[in-house]
């Protein structure tokens, strides 16, 4: 992992307002800090400066490891993961209960790739549903 500076760290984290860019669980909610995940990985020249930073939480930042994108089954093109900088997380998945369900290739892709909907993630996220903890709010303004 590369260096992050202390005041970039703390934009990215505020930005996203202590959620999980991807499977909006609150960093208070987990046992494992959230991490600054480079959107394009370092591997494939990604930078790191903010618009190429998303703040993630432990498992989907494993998940998704350098990966950028995969074959979709449905329409058998290759297509880039979703992209938190670039595109707005309504317009790629939605919540059905506490399972993440895509509406596009790069939600369908983003789905399997991070293993959203791991069995782990759902129950954890159906406690938090029950004392209002799930889903985490992005700010207003992105
Ligand atoms: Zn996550």
């Amino acid at each position: 992992m590369s260096y992050i500076p202390e005041g970039l760290r703390q934009l990215v984290h505020d930005r996203a307002g202590g959620c999980c860019e991807y499977c909006l669980l609150h960093e208070d909610d987990n046992l494992f800090a959230h991490e600054i995940d480079h959107i394009r990985a370092v591997k494939h020249r990604g930078t790191t400066e903010a618009n190429n930073l998303a703040f993630s939480c432990f498992d989907c930042n494993r998940n998704k490891g350098s990966d950028l994108g995969s074959i979709d089954d449905v329409t058998d093109a290759l297509v880039p993961l979703f992209n938190p900088r670039q595109q707005q997380w309504a317009d790629h998945f939605q919540l059905s209960g506490v399972m993440i369900e895509p509406l596009t290739p790069e939600g369908r892709i983003t789905v399997l790739l991070l293993d959203l909907n791991n069995m782990n993630q759902v129950k954890k996220r159906l406690a938090l549903v029950s004392q209002d903890r799930y889903p985490c709010i992005f700010p207003e303004n992105d």
